[in-house]
């Protein structure tokens, strides 16, 4: 997968103002990248992260995915591309807490292409990586919050994602936890993905390889 963002621009524009919140990006990433996005609040850095996404649809600029024009894609392709293609970590986990841990991984498996019968299996080798397997049938209530972030990421990784973004992934975590966190993160990126990651706190998420990008006022700076 590569990603090709030229001239990206967003503006946010209501009744009587206008917010730059991104002023023409241009950044390419191929497997195996590892970015990380800092830069001050207001700076743009989750909408920049949300338009590669493709969460943010209305922007200026060309954004190409594997040599494919993004807004050219269908709205059922690009349903698909989002689902299969990127794995999503956020600061708020946004799980279901009366269900289970394997409920909530399960999830973006029913809009891809395994067979039912393979999800509970599926379901049980992504949380090996994140060494949450004996938690499989607990209720997401009952998990503290270092492990309700290691049952987000293995939602955002069942799918077995190509590009993985995250925004602020240790943000509600201490820093031990934030650590293993970044390990899993960084180790199932590997060399064959890409990552993304936004974040203020840059000593927490950076380890050797990655490449830092500093926003400012919508901008790549440098
Ligand atoms: P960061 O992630 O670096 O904190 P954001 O991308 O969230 O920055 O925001 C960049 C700018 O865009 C800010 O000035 C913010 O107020 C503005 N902004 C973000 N989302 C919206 C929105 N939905 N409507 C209007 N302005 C927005």
């Amino acid at each position: 997968m590569k990603i090709d963002l030229n001239g990206i621009t967003k503006i946010y524009k209501s009744e009587n103002m206008q917010t730059t919140a991104v002023a023409d990006v241009n950044l390419s990433m191929a497997e195996g990248d590892k970015i990380i996005i800092i830069g001050e609040s207001g700076a743009g850095k989750s909408t920049l992260l949300n338009i590669i996404g493709c969460i943010e649809r209305d922007y200026e600029g060309k954004y190409c995915l594997d040599g494919t024009e993004v807004r050219t894609l269908k709205r059922k392709k690009k349903a698909q591309i989002m689902n299969e293609v990127f794995g999503f970590v956020f600061q708020e986990y946004a799980l279901v807490e009366d269900d289970t841990v394997y409920e909530n991984v399960k999830i973006p498996l029913l809009y891809g292409e395994v067979r039912k019968s393979d999800y509970r299996a599926r379901v049980k080798e992504v949380l090996e990586k994140v060494q949450l397997e004996q938690y499989i049938d607990k209720k997401v209530s009952e998990m503290s919050g270092g492990q309700r972030q290691r049952v987000a990421i293995a939602r955002a990784l069942v799918n077995r994602p190509s590009i993985i973004l995250a925004d602020e992934p240790t943000g509600a975590l201490d820093k031990k936890t934030a650590e293993e966190v970044m390990d899993i993160l960084y180790e199932y990126a590997d060399e064959k993905r890409i990552l993304a990651i936004v974040t203020h706190d840059l000593q927490r998420v950076k380890r050797e390889g990655a490449k830092v990008i500093k926003m400012e006022h919508g901008k790549i700076q440098g």
